[in-house]
């Protein structure tokens, strides 16, 4: 599906490097991370807010369909895209002396948002956050964020965040989600297409 959907498709762009890592944990199914450079997608801090807006909204969203929009995907999101917290993304963390704050490693609930907002991309990225807010009323907060062709055609639960950068936050920010054998092939990886200035670097994370 890779190669037909993604590769040849190019449902989310011209995929112009990739890399992806299948993960098990425990009695679930495997997973998959996988990272796209996507040619000729706008860069934040680069191009115009407004294209890098623009270029997220077309391809990712939170929005659960209604049974007579589309059946198959109201049934797809509603079963699969629900996040439901539990020990394994809930983190606590102290916060001072005598303050724990617990929350969810994967964001939920995610911020409503009236529209689609970038966020301060460097701070973002340092921190292993989302570089936007997506457009999400109160009843998304807890929606995995899909591509709608993509997820038809996948059928299980998938999670598409972007990220567009042009230094080497980005190669930290990728680092983080592959294996330590993998990291320096990776960096190696993120060094090359940074150098490359006739293409800007973008990626897709799916998990
Ligand atoms: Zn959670």
């Amino acid at each position: 599906m890779f190669n037909k959907v993604l590769i040849k498709g190019q449902i989310l762009g011209q995929v112009r490097e990739f890399y992806y890592e299948k993960e098990y944990q425990a009695r679930v199914a495997p997973h998959y991370q996988c990272l796209m450079w996507i040619a000729n997608a706008p860069v934040a801090g680069k191009s115009r807010a407004e294209d890098v807006v623009r270029f997220i909204d077309e391809r990712v969203t939170c929005n659960i369909p209604s049974e007579d929009t589309c059946l198959e995907l109201h049934e797809i999101v509603t079963r699969y895209q629900l996040h439901k917290c539990s020990n394994y993304c809930k983190k606590t963390r102290k916060c001072s002396k005598n303050l724990f704050v617990t929350k969810c490693k994967f964001g939920f609930p995610r911020p409503v948002s009236e529209k689609t907002v970038l966020k301060n991309v460097q701070q973002s990225m340092k921190a292993e956050k989302k570089i936007y807010h997506l457009k999400r009323s109160e009843e998304k907060v807890r929606v995995n964020d899909y591509d709608p062709l993509l997820l038809l055609l996948w059928k299980a639960i998938l999670d598409v965040p972007f990220t567009s950068e042009c230094s080497l936050a980005l190669a930290d920010y990728v680092s983080n989600y592959v294996t330590e054998a993998e990291r320096g092939h990776m960096q190696d990886l993120c060094q090359d297409i940074l150098d490359d200035r006739g293409i800007y670097s973008k990626l897709f994370r799916i998990g």
